[in-house]
């Protein structure tokens, strides 16, 4: 089991769900990441829920305005703009410094799809860190039995950045059964992202992106 896990969680604020997260996190004082759909942030009691995320003491990310077709395929070319900049308006002074921005992968794979050229550009011209991930354990697709798998893909990475979701599959009813196995085998959860999974920081591309972008247009 590697010394280290970073965890963060995707897709909410979920009315139900977060709260339940953040009681569980609370309790461990344990401190991660929320990737926020824009969309969902504009009702006022989702945004309140952020906002106690925040107060926590979590990072707040910003994971798309629709979270409906990943950057790289999109064919609106408004897309930029109105999935990242509109979301950031509405996370306001609750983003993190370092604007954390994860991109929608389709089914959390890594590939040219996650984002465009373009999307690109707006990334590194506002100053945006592009975070990644290592370990999906696909809990939205085996809500009661992902812990497993989650504990394998951890002790597979050397810093595992586990994604996970508040969302109202009943996969969060395991998430204390995984905290429970990552305290057993020794690991200790901390909020900071592997460098390996971050390519553009602060607005500087730090690594080879074209493996996550489809190639600029001919
Ligand atoms: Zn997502």
């Amino acid at each position: 089991m590697p010394p280290r896990v970073t965890l963060s969680f995707d897709n909410g604020p979920d009315p139900e769900i977060t709260p339940k997260v953040l009681d569980i996190l609370a309790r461990r004082g344990i401190l991660t990441t929320f990737f926020v759909v824009g969309d969902k942030l504009r009702d006022p009691a989702r945004h309140a829920i952020v906002e106690r995320a925040f107060r926590a003491g979590h990072w707040i990310g910003n994971h798309t305005f629709n979270h409906l077709a990943p950057l790289g395929v999109t064919l609106d070319r408004d897309a930029p703009a109105l999935e990242i900049s509109r979301t950031q308006t509405l996370i306001g002074d609750m983003s993190h410094p370092d604007r954390l921005f994860r991109p929608f992968g389709s089914g959390g794979i890594l590939d040219e799809a996650l984002l465009s050229p373009s999307a690109v550009d707006l990334l590194c011209r506002d100053g945006y860190s592009c975070v990644l991930w290592n370990v999906v354990p696909r809990d939205w697709e085996n809500p009661k039995g992902w812990v497993p798998q989650a504990l394998q893909q951890v002790a597979a990475e050397e810093w595992p950045l586990v994604v996970l979701h508040d969302l109202p599959t009943t996969a969060m009813d395991q998430l204390e059964l995984f905290l429970d196995g990552l305290d057993a085998a020794g690991a200790t959860i901390v909020q900071d992202f592997p460098k390996d999974c971050i390519p553009i920081v602060n607005g500087e591309i730090v690594a080879d992106i074209s493996a996550y972008m489809t190639s600029p247009a001919t």
